[in-house]
């Protein structure tokens, strides 16, 4: 391709033309046995996106052949129906109908030989980018051909005058973007309206009704996140467990509905107390339990007794509602059953220890080092 190119660029004979003793008057044409223009280019770019499937840095420069490969091979396609339709002297005429296949096929090999990289990678996508790509990337491709050659057609076999074909030409074309376009906004709005249903479905399955917090499960996701990014990038978190104080009396005493207003409250408080980052879920029944993320145990002893205070704070219509703490920080090689043991593990000594209180993991292991932060 690229001697053929110098060849054609400084009118130069290398000898390539009749390497293989073509003769002359069983051709026509200036250089009998020359590839013409487009395909020595089209075999230099089709070179070339071979010669860079092993490099990703460069994969902008691959995808360039690629799309010139492209636009080589439709415009022969193109050329072809238009010369089918009867009009001669096409500047890509001389490519023959094989040869533009073989290099369509020849690029779309390439391409799918990395699916997961550029143009193929959006293409194979389970997306909407790689619906949008499937569905419109052939018609967008073909659809010129075929006015080109519609359009030819017009003017040499109905003899229509060429303003009229024009027309014709530009109300196909207009159509035809117009459906293309109308069928792309039908598609984002299907799934503009599943993707709203399903935040909805995922914000149920992860909520508890009650309370408005977030759930067992939506609590034991968040919880394999800040694990993850602990075990990965030593990024450490802590870890509440929180239980009402006395509650079975409250029930007892006041009725489980005026129960139910208590933990709705307790919902409210924990949610106020806490930045977006942090997590608050209900654990179960009167147990919750809080993520704080970057946060170490004498920060998040620190929200803990916030809670306190607003707990005591807050005006309860029955008689005063407390709860205990226990505070428990991620460290290295922790997994979720070890993490909420030590919390729980604080968590019942400061029920033991008189409740209304916080108590920290550390401080569980080794008492005189790390006295108890309740109060
Ligand atoms: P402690 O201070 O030791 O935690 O005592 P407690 O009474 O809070 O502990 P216990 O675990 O024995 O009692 C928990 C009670 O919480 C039992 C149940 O009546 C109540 N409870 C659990 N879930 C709900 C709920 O959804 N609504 C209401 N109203 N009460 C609940
Ligand atoms: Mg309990
Ligand atoms: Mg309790």
């Amino acid at each position: 391709g690229t001697a053929t190119l110098v060849e054609y660029l400084w009118v130069e004979d290398l000898g390539i033309d009749h390497l293989f003793g073509v003769t002359p008057a069983r051709w026509s044409g200036p250089w009998p046995g020359r590839m013409a223009e487009p395909v020595a280019v089209a075999f230099v770019l089709l070179g070339g996106l071979g010669l860079l499937l092993p490099v990703r840095r460069w994969l902008y420069l691959r995808e360039g052949f690629a799309v010139g490969l492209l636009a080589i091979a439709m415009s022969g396609l193109a050329s072809y129906g238009i010369e089918l339709a009867g009009s001669n002297g096409m500047p890509f005429g001389r490519v023959p109908l094989h040869t533009t296949l073989l290099l369509l096929l020849a690029t779309l090999g390439w391409l799918s030989a990395t699916p997961t990289l550029g143009l193929t990678r959006v293409a194979t996508a389970d997306t909407l980018g790689g619906a949008l790509a499937r569905h419109l990337l052939l018609p967008a491709l073909l659809l010129p051909v075929v006015f080109a050659f519609v359009f030819e057609l017009l003017q040499s076999w109905l003899g229509l005058p060429e303003t009229l074909a024009f027309v014709f030409m530009a109300l196909f074309s207009g159509g035809a973007v117009a459906g293309l376009v109308w069928w792309v906004a039908n598609l984002f709005d299907t799934l503009e309206r599943q993707r709203r249903e399903s935040v909805l479905l995922r914000y149920d399955a992860g909520t508890d009704i009650l309370t408005g917090l977030a759930n067992r499960r939506a609590f034991g996701e968040a919880l394999a996140g800040l694990l993850h990014g602990q075990r990965e990038h030593d990024r450490m978190f802590s870890l509440l467990m929180l239980d009402l104080d006395r509650f079975k009396a409250y029930n007892d005493e006041f009725g489980h509905l005026a129960g139910d207003q208590v933990l709705r409250v307790t919902g409210h408080l924990l949610g106020a107390a806490l930045r977006p980052s942090d997590t608050a879920a209900r654990y179960g029944g009167e147990e919750f339990a809080l993520l704080l993320p970057d946060t170490d145990e004498t920060g998040a002893s620190e929200v803990a007794a916030r809670i306190l205070d607003a707990f005591r704070g807050y005006a309860w219509p029955q008689c005063a509602v407390t709860i205990s703490i226990g505070v428990a920080q991620s460290a290295r090689g922790d997994d979720a059953e070890n993490l909420i043991q030590r919390a729980d593990a604080a968590l019942y000594d400061a029920k033991h220890a008189g409740r209304d209180r916080v108590v920290t993991a550390t401080a569980v292991a080794s008492p005189e080092a790390a006295p108890r932060s309740g109060t």
